[in-house]
């Protein structure tokens, strides 16, 4: 099938803001449910628990700027979070009226809306940190989302934070990858400048294991959090992968956030079924590709991208092939085509999901000017296997309910912990552990004189 539908390009915004009227209107849906002792669901169902009613309510009150403030006292990337929550999944999908079978309220259109007048208003979202000054410091690893909201709430609770990234630049995978149409950069910048308010200390352009050592760090600092996030992409083990026209998913979206995007041609053919693989088939159907397939080796219901962004890419005119295993990919110098089997799907002996298995005499060609590979990201383990006392579980770092590793005085979140998760839940995993750490640093401080003489605690 030619795509054929009047797509919008690949930058224009997915969530618009809403206009004044807009918002009042949209907010004047909210039932406010959940008053008597219960939360609302839609708080049970938000990973930072914002207070929804309570933002919403100060939007339909004509007060935006309040209404942030309740949103980034959860949520220090509220802004952010508005933009790319999958929220069908999470708050909206929670939300009553979506169970009476009615549109919920567009709980994060909303949110942009409010932090999106106090952002632009230059406003303080944050109230003003404890005054505590203790010879006493926590490093965090990575200005991704998990390091930028664990930076913020040590700082609110009064402590001395160093921030440590490799890039020239905050935001992790939201500024490098998350599709263009949901964020290109901003609010990250702004909302990181409201986390430097609070006191956080940034040094950019700092690799750790090349410019310094975690060791290094650990002797530094009294804590330190890993919010590390995953490597690269996981290297895909094909004949022709050299040739030109194939990309690692995170390049190819990198090129495109960087608004460079390559010459992709008119198919455009994307293996993998995770979210990623469908960000990637939506990315090219914006940049103006005739024909999207996206190959995947099990059926569509193992697929793990969210159904709501599956649901997106078949009305965008994305075409599937389930039960598809490429072999080969063709082409003398450009990529011209992947040869493919067709799977059946067998029970795996361990019980976990249905293992592919190739049925013989099945070959076929799916035509390509360009080939994504979207099939995972790879664990940072060099980086983490250089602290000694450090667990690993499947390159991931183990931690107990509280953030805590192995080792006793690091902390960890985000994608380095759960393999590649959303960016609320990064936030949230952040803010959890730097409560953890604030524990953790506090019996010391019995024992440490105040240097200034100022502790409120
Ligand atoms: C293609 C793609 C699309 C996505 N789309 C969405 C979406 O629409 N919505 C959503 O909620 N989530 C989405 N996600 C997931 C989301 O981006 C991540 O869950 C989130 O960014 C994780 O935050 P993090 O802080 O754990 O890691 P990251 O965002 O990866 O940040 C880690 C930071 O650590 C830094 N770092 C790494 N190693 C070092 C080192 N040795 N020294 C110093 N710094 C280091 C990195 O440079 C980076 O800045 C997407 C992910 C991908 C890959
Ligand atoms: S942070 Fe995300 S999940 Fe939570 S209320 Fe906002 S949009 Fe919904």
């Amino acid at each position: 099938m030619e795509l054929t539908a009047n797509i919008r390009t690949v930058y224009e915004e997915e969530r618009p803001r809403l206009t004044d009227d807009q918002a009042l209107l949209e907010a004047a849906r909210c039932l406010e449910c959940g008053r008597d002792g219960r939360p609302a669901p839609c708080i049970e169902a938000c990973p930072t628990h914002i207070d929804i009613p309570g933002f919403i309510r100060a939007i339909r009150e004509g007060d935006p700027l309040h209404s942030a403030r309740i949103i980034f006292e959860a949520n220090v990337l509220g802004g952010s979070c508005a933009r790319v929550c999958p929220v069908e999944a999470l708050c909206e999908g929670a939300c009553v009226l979506t169970h009476e079978k009615r549109r919920p309220v567009a709980i994060g259109r909303l949110q942009r809306y409010a932090t999106d007048a106090a952002l632009e208003a230059g406003a303080e979202i944050h109230p003003r940190p404890r005054r505590v000054r203790w010879p006493l410091s926590v490093g965090v690893v990575g200005a991704g989302p998990a390091g930028l909201a664990c930076a913020a709430e040590l700082a609110r609770l009064g402590h001395e934070v160093i921030v440590y990234e490799a890039a020239p630049e905050p935001g992790g995978l939201v500024v490098s990858a998350i599709a263009p149409y949901k964020q290109m950069v901003d609010p990250i910048p702004q909302e990181v400048e409201a986390i430097r308010r609070l006191g956080v200390t940034f040094r950019f352009n700092t690799r750790i294991g090349r410019d310094l050592s975690l060791a290094d760090l650990e002797a530094r600092h009294d804590a330190l959090f890993l919010g590390v996030g995953m490597d690269g992409d996981m290297p895909l083990e094909l004949e022709g992968i050299d040739l030109e026209g194939v990309w690692p998913s995170l390049r190819f979206i990198e090129r495109i956030k960087a608004m460079n995007p390559p010459p992709i041609g008119d198919r455009v053919v994307v293996i993998g079924g995770g979210n990623t693989a469908i960000d990637v088939a939506r990315e090219a159907v914006r940049l103006g590709a005739r024909h999207v397939t996206v190959l995947y080796r099990r059926t569509e219901a193992e697929m793990p991208a969210f159904r709501h962004e599956v649901e997106a890419a078949y009305e965008e005119g994305v075409q599937f092939e389930w039960l598809t295993l490429p072999i080969r990919l063709l082409g003398e110098v450009r990529v011209s085509g992947v040869e493919c089997v067709r799977t059946r799907l067998v029970p795996d002996p361990s019980g976990g999901r249905p293992r592919p298995q190739v049925v013989e005499g099945t070959e076929f060609v799916v035509p390509a000017d360009t080939v994504v590979f979207a099939i995972g990201q790879q664990p940072r383990t060099d980086l983490l296997s250089g602290l000694p006392g450090l667990r690993l579980e499947r390159g991931r770092v183990w931690v107990d309910e509280n953030f805590r590793t192995s080792h006793p005085r690091v902390f960890a979140g985000g994608d380095c912990v759960n393999g590649g998760g959303t960016v609320v839940e990064a936030v949230q995993h952040g803010k959890l552990a730097a409560r953890a750490i604030d524990r953790l640093i506090k019996p010391r401080r019995r024992s440490v004189p105040a240097t200034n003489g100022k502790e409120e605690d």
